[in-house]
């Protein structure tokens, strides 16, 4: 007898196979003929199988009347054609034995519709439930089509450091990695002495692995990475993680326009693969979530992404007769407020927004010639806001070290990064997608704790 998933059972090619199934039951219901269905999920597909489970089974009585909401079963039985509206088969048991049961006094998941709020607060049984499923899946499919994506375009998956001595954004937004005992730390000239700490000086987690990616790039072609990354931003809000997954490309011989092109060209076949692969988890978001997620998704991939200068967004909003919370003036930054007015309403599609004010963006983003911008991009999409960062990187030796004073960083810091620039550099680019932020674009999910297992945000690191 072959074990095979609840998916499996549920195709009508299962019928007539005799198997092992195992999960939770999601609901019992008795039937007065003296059986009883069991809804039964194990997390294979949006759906549960039905189960049937007849009374002559001998510990029915015992048994099987008695299952619970969340006990953990494995039934043998054969795959039948359903007559029931709604599902193709359903499962005849031979045999339910119960694996592990859940007290209804207090399984917490008892009922459906909990809010997101209470679920975050049991973050270790929301796997359970059909929300978590879905969006679990989805990020699965999601991450498998990032390396999809890139590996049949002849990328590199590099593994950059989670560990770093260099703050890539240059915007103090650190953890800081130490074994120092803070309550009696090395001290000199009244400071504390890192060079008594592990690694010899301050070390921290990673921000970004692009500038270690450029390494790889500036000899390799092209690169990508995928991983977590943390930031120490005291950012509240729906779009925001302490800890979240990042992937970046990073690519010799490409200019802006080549950037965007491939970040559209990638985020396309993220939403492509998401309504080939998890189409019943899109339309459970659907129901359940947001009712114009294909519509949506459908809309991007029909049209060409809007390609505009920062100056000229600014020029819109200003223009727009909107009031903002947060004022709009030329060398501000964008909101979250801005970038949605622009994706979603002014221009109804992604915007990939190019040539930022220089003072608002990092150090290693190439200068335009005006003096006064640099080549940035950043792809807003509706529903999100901000889902991409990147930019041509600066590959004048000169330059760079200009723009590293210029925004206080210590170019001793950096040799080894500036070594790409003082032996055959090369014009390059590269980009970072928040992976949390596109399970959140794809599905509709309000809430960015929602969308990975466990959410670390400012004061909450539990699980
Ligand atoms: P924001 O302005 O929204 O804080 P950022 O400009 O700091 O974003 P980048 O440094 O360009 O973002 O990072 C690249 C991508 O990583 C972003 O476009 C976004 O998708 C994602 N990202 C950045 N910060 C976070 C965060 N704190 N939590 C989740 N995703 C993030
Ligand atoms: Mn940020």
């Amino acid at each position: 007898m072959d074990t095979i998933s609840v998916s499996d059972a549920r195709r009508a090619e299962a019928v007539g196979r005799t198997v092992r199934l195992r999960g939770w039951v999601r609901t019992r219901r008795d039937s007065k003929g003296g059986f009883s269905f069991l809804e039964l999920n194990d997390g294979s597909c949006q759906g549960n199988v039905q189960v049937v489970a007849p009374g002559e089974l001998p510990n029915y009585e015992a048994v099987v009347k008695h299952l619970h909401t969340g006990a953990s079963v494995a039934v043998d039985g054969e795959v039948k054609a359903s007559p029931a509206k709604g599902q193709a088969t359903e499962v005849l048991a031979s045999r339910v034995e119960l694996l592990g049961d859940a007290d209804p006094e207090t399984y917490p998941l008892q009922k459906k519709g909990h809010t997101f709020e209470f679920l975050r607060t049991i973050a270790h049984l929301r796997p359970r439930t059909n929300t978590f499923g879905a969006v679990a899946r989805l990020r699965n499919q999601v991450s498998k089509s990032v390396h999809d994506f890139f590996q049949e375009r002849g990328f590199l998956y590099v593994h950059t450091p989670i560990v770093t001595a260099s703050d890539c954004e240059g915007a103090g937004e650190l953890f800081r990695v130490t074994t120092i005992d803070p309550d009696a730390p090395p001290r000199a000239d009244g400071k504390v002495d890192y060079s008594k700490d592990f690694f010899g000086k301050p070390a921290f987690l990673t921000v970004s692995g692009q500038l270690q990616a450029e390494t790889f790039a500036c000899g390799l072609g092209k690169v990508y990475t995928f991983g977590p990354t943390f930031r120490a931003e005291n950012s509240n809000t729906p779009r925001h993680l302490a800890e979240f997954w990042m992937v970046e490309p990073e690519m010799a011989f490409f200019d802006l326009t080549d950037n965007m092109d491939l970040a559209e060209a990638f985020l396309k076949r993220v939403i492509t693969d998401a309504l080939a692969h998890c189409h019943d988890d899109l339309e459970f978001f659907r129901d359940r979530v947001d009712k114009g997620v294909f519509d949506r998704l459908r809309g991007v991939l029909a049209n060409p992404f809007m390609r505009v200068p920062y100056t000229a967004a600014v020029d819109i909003l200003l223009k727009s007769g909107k009031t903002w919370e947060y004022p709009v003036a030329w060398g501000k930054d964008l909101q979250s407020e801005h970038e949605r007015f622009l994706a979603e309403q002014h221009f109804d599609c992604p915007v990939i927004l190019y040539d930022y004010p220089r003072t608002l963006k990092p150090f290693y983003m190439r200068c335009n010639d005006d003096g006064k911008t640099v080549r940035a991009m950043d792809v807003l999409v509706p529903g999100v806001g901000e889902i991409i960062g990147g930019s041509q990187r600066e590959e004048r030796l000169d330059v760079l070290e200009g723009r590293m004073r210029e925004q206080g960083l210590n170019p001793d810091g950096y040799q080894w990064y500036l070594d790409l620039r003082r032996y055959g550099t090369v014009p390059h680019s590269g980009f970072g997608l928040g992976l949390e932020r596109t399970v959140l674009f794809l599905s509709g999910m309000a809430n960015i704790r929602d969308v990975i297992p466990f959410p670390r945000t400012p004061g909450n690191a539990e699980f």
